[in-house]
């Protein structure tokens, strides 16, 4: 999605260690409008599926998938990061680790907010290694629901979880793929499509 490309080289800032900081637009600072533009894009990508609900993750998918489930014009649930569990028979949970603070979370989602009926469409602002994303389809495939696919604004196309999702035959869209990017030099190259 070119605005969401331009938008990363003027705002973005490679951070070493692989990171990429969109405070400014993306997961601080929000541009609703540029994120009303990628709700659009997600709806033209997966026009085809039965979507009935959005799946993220707080924190930072939150604001994202709001905006794209006005298109959808479906509710948004987001899985919480919990430090202690009560395992309480009430939610669905599985492990998350985290690349941007390289811990583990327990996540977990209310058995009353997916079900089987559900058709879910995953959103977030980043693919890396791609554990927030499985954690996810953990928690989907425990609740019997079915999902329609994955969303992705900025996927770094040089770590593992792309492929490692496509793999298993989830489909995958990201708005903008990065196949490299330099902290020293600042520079970030984009997959062409
Ligand atoms: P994964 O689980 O795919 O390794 O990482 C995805 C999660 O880590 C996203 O939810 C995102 O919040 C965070 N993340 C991964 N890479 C980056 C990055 O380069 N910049 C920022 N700001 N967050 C990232």
């Amino acid at each position: 999605m070119k605005i969401l490309e331009e938008r990363i080289r003027k705002d973005g800032v490679v951070k070493a260690g692989n990171v990429l900081k969109v405070d400014s637009f993306l997961n601080h600072q929000m541009d609703v409008e540029l994120f009303n533009e990628m709700g659009r894009e997600f709806k033209r990508l997966f026009a085809d599926r039965p979507i009935n609900k959005i799946l993220t993750i707080e924190a930072s998918g939150i604001g994202i998938a709001c905006i794209v489930a006005q298109h959808f014009q479906v509710p948004v649930v987001f899985a919480k990061k919990t430090q202690s569990i009560n395992i309480d028979g009430e939610v669905y949970t599985t492990k998350i680790e985290s690349f941007t603070h390289k811990r583990v979370y327990d996540v977990i989602v209310s058995k009353k907010y997916i079900g089987p009926e559900d058709h879910i469409l995953i959103i977030d602002d980043f693919l890396a290694n791609g554990c927030a994303v499985q954690g996810l389809i953990n928690l989907i495939r425990d609740a019997g629901a079915t999902v329609e696919g994955v969303g992705i604004a900025i996927e770094k196309g040089q770590q593992a979880g792309g492929r490692m999702l496509r793999d298993q035959g989830i489909r995958v869209e990201s708005l903008a793929i990065i196949d490299s990017m330099d902290d020293a030099a600042g520079e970030i190259v984009f997959r062409q499509n």
